[in-house]
């Protein structure tokens, strides 16, 4: 039987699923996602796009050029305003690896306690006042 992980916005209007264990389960403190979170960091349960579906509603979305060059878009629900979806563009003729993947923020899942992270990643970039869960891999 395929896990079946699910999720959706504070409203309602959106609903999401993704038909497969998650791939990763960071926890990251980028600039970006500390806009897109209001705070330190954001936890995102990521898997591959294949397996990911909007089963209602549709999102609206914005880019950003992330620090490493690629362009990361950011969902987000057009009613209410929840944090949603992050992905990488896929640009065809630069592939890259990890292209195809797409993060949720885990506070919209059902259940938001389903997964603990297992690294926490931009370190470097978090304010002084952030904290970090302990026995979790730290990458600055
Ligand atoms: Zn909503
Ligand atoms: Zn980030």
């Amino acid at each position: 039987m395929t896990e079946v992980i699910t999720g959706g916005c504070r409203c309602g209007a959106v609903r999401y699923q993704l038909e497969a264990p998650p791939l990763f389960k960071h926890m990251c403190c980028c600039r970006d996602c500390q806009y897109f979170t209001g705070t330190d960091k954001m936890f995102i349960v990521g898997g591959m796009r294949s397996a990911f579906h909007l089963t209602s509603g549709s999102v609206r979305h914005y880019a950003v050029t992330a620090d490493s060059g690629a362009t990361i878009h950011r969902a987000f629900c057009p009613q209410c305003g929840s944090s949603l979806l992050i992905y990488p563009e896929v640009d065809q003729k630069h592939y890259m690896p990890g292209d195809d993947v797409v993060g949720v923020a885990a506070g919209s899942l059902d259940e938001p306690g389903a997964f603990q992270p297992d690294a926490v990643v931009f370190t470097s970039r978090a304010p002084s006042w952030a904290t970090f869960p302990e026995g979790v891999e730290q990458h600055p």
